[in-house]
């Protein structure tokens, strides 16, 4: 059910259950693998039989081993040492919730710019569920901040997160970062959410080459940071357009006509980093390459599971 065609059909809810029926059917069989299975009950009577065994025990102990140190001794590891702790959240004007948190020695764990981790928050309600929430401002000391659109209970409920709960985060994770740059300049696209690891992103971008920031939105008051986008796109000489109106079938909203090469001229020496819903990032994603962005220098984080 991992296989990308099977993810692409089916909602997460339905994976995930699989996923959790998966986990309990393994568990159930390890003991019948001891009590009835051939490979671990009784003696070896040979040597193939003594060589299966080790192979299956090998075998058992690495996928066992690495379900519980990457899923759970890792984050507990984390919890232990790092001593994530929510330091506040901001609701914000345009309806996201902030969320900054504070721990020790946050810098061990290499966290960049436009990663993202999966976070479980150990209040009550919410501490079962661990979501993935991209960093929304570049992870600097022992601060990082995510930026989270509610869409269903749980982002919901994570205003209501109070000061001083411990988080489980595992990660960092992803490749959304500018460290994968190839080119000199880079175009930063983001809608909705996807703001988030834009503000990140372009806060560790320098001046040395040409920035151009695309925000898409039905209006600007609907743009999560906005402010703080505006004062580094000005610290870096970045250009900012605030593409506001309504949904177009194209990567501008209706009523606008223009192509990334004139509001972006460096487009073909850039880095396009794209960020938001489905249909509007292929169709940021179509345009650069219609502009001659070459294949490796786009990248793509989606908010799907
Ligand atoms: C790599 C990545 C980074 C993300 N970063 C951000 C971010 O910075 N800000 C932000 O607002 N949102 C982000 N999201 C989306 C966010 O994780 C989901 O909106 C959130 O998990 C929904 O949870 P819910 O219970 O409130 O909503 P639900 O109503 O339960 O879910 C709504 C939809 O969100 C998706 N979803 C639900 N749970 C998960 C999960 N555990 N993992 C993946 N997808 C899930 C499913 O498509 C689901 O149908 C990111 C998603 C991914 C994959």
């Amino acid at each position: 059910t991992s296989l990308a065609a099977v993810r692409a059909r089916w909602k997460y809810e339905k994976w995930h259950a699989v996923h959790m029926l998966t986990y309990v059917t393994i568990a159930v069989s390890i003991p019948h693998q001891f009590v009835n299975g051939t490979t671990f009950s009784g003696s070896a009577t040979s040597a193939t039989d003594t060589l299966a065994r080790w192979y299956w025990a090998m075998l058992w102990t690495v996928s066992v081993g690495a379900f519980l140190a990457y899923r759970w001794l890792r984050p507990v590891w984390h919890l232990a040492r790092h001593r994530i702790t929510v330091a506040r959240v901001d609701r914000n004007n345009d309806g996201t919730i902030s969320v900054w948190m504070t721990g020790r020695s946050l810098q061990r764990l290499h966290p960049q710019a436009g990663q993202f981790f999966m976070w479980r928050f150990l209040a009550q309600g919410m501490w079962t569920q661990a979501h993935p929430f991209s960093l929304s401002k570049s992870p600097r000391g022992d601060v990082m901040r995510i930026t989270v659109k509610p869409v269903g209970d749980h982002t919901a409920a994570i205003a209501d997160l109070l000061p001083g709960t411990k988080v489980m985060a595992e990660g960092p994770l992803g490749r959304f970062t500018a460290h994968h740059r190839r080119a000199h300049g880079t175009v930063l696209a983001g809608a909705g959410s996807g703001v988030a690891p834009m503000v990140a992103i372009l806060e560790e971008l320098d001046s040395s080459g040409p920035i151009v920031v695309f925000l898409r939105a039905r209006t600007a008051s609907e743009i999560p940071h906005l402010d703080e986008v505006r004062e580094l796109a000005h610290e870096r000489g970045a250009t900012l357009y605030i593409l506001e109106g309504r949904r177009s079938e194209g990567w501008l909203p209706q009523g606008l006509a223009a192509s990334m090469t004139q509001l972006a001229p460096a487009i073909t020496a850039s880095d396009v980093y794209v960020c938001g819903p489905k249909a509007w990032a292929d169709a940021v994603l179509d345009e650069a390459r219609a502009c001659g962005a070459p294949e490796e220098h786009l990248h793509r984080e989606e908010f799907a599971w």
